[in-house]
């Protein structure tokens, strides 16, 4: 299998053995994790087929669901840009995906392309095991109003977290996001003053992926009480944990979201359920 497939050899299809019949889109996509974990669960589960990352840049995102679709995939995930632009070429979206406005997961059934998102499911699952604690149980303060954001605060709200607030570099963003969202959810504009009376922040931002990305939030600013996961898993301990670290707060990085959100996309793909431990450990290795 090759590091990653293009539109051209979508269109020129070779079969592989076992077929490829999942994927990952992206642009970028060459660093995604997702094929170690669902060629595990594949493998575990007796599956006689592969997943493989594809390189789609969003002007030939219809072309390549064309394309699946022709070669009988079961069905692929989408990561960054695609999670809210390709919901115009899906033939339904499903309800949790269309509050949320962005899929993540694609199945076919049948002739039709079905958008689902299973972010927001794989943050409800990461927080309870990551900190023994359900969302439900804390005063959240999600950093960002992109496509993550989005689903977090519609898992915040689904579970009835006590209170949410919303910051964003832009904050037209997280006022727009806080009043779709309903529910105890607001938009803040001072940081400082959230993250003190926040118990669990979330950072849904891409800041922390570069090396010279510098965190929103200093270790002065945070306490040993609070809880600090950052949905960023690639570098494994990102500026912002590290403050969060120094200042003694519980922290835990996005790996546990990658493997809750592609346990329930494989389930959905399969109508069976997915074999967490043998994904956790292919994720890990
Ligand atoms: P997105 O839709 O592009 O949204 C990005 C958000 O980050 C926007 O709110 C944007 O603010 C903010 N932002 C970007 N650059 C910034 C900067 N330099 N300073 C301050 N704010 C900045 O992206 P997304 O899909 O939500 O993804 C966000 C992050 O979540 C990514 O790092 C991704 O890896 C991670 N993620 C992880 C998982 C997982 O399973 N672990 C799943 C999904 C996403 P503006 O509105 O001001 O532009």
């Amino acid at each position: 299998m090759k590091k990653f497939y293009t539109l051209s050899d979508l269109r020129d299809w070779r079969e592989d053995d076992p077929p490829i019949r999942l994927g990952v889109f992206g642009y970028p996509v060459s660093h995604s994790r997702s094929p170690q974990m669902q060629n595990a669960a594949l493998r575990a589960s007796g599956i006689a087929m592969q997943y493989a990352r594809f390189e789609i840049a969003s002007s030939e995102l219809e072309e390549a669901f064309s394309l699946v679709r022709e070669h009988c995939f079961v069905g692929v995930n989408l990561t960054a840009p695609h999670k809210l632009s390709a919901m115009k070429f899906l033939d339904e979206v499903d309800a949790d995906a269309a509050a949320i406005g962005a899929v993540n997961t694609v199945t076919r059934r049948g002739e039709h392309l079905v958008g689902s998102n299973t972010d927001s499911y794989g943050i409800g699952e990461a927080i309870p095991a990551e900190f023994g604690r359900a969302l439900a149980e804390f005063d959240v303060l999600i950093l960002g109003g992109g496509g993550a954001a989005r689903a977090i605060a519609h898992r915040c709200v689904a579970e009835n977290c006590r209170h949410v607030r919303i910051w964003n570099r832009t904050e037209s963003a997280a006022l727009a996001l806080a009043a779709q969202v309903g529910g105890n959810v607001e938009a803040c504009g001072d940081l400082s003053a959230a993250v003190q009376d926040a118990e669990l922040i979330v950072n849904a931002t891409p800041v922390g992926l570069r090396p010279g990305d510098l965190p929103f939030i200093s270790r002065d600013r945070l306490r040993a009480d609070q809880l600090v996961y950052d949905t960023i898993y690639e570098p494994a301990r990102t500026k912002l944990l590290e403050e969060a670290a120094a200042a003694g707060a519980r922290t835990a990085n996005g790996l546990s979201m990658l493997l809750f959100q592609g346990a329930r996309a494989f389930e959905l793909w399969f109508d069976r359920s997915a074999p967490v431990a043998v994904m956790r450990s292919a994720l890990e290795e």
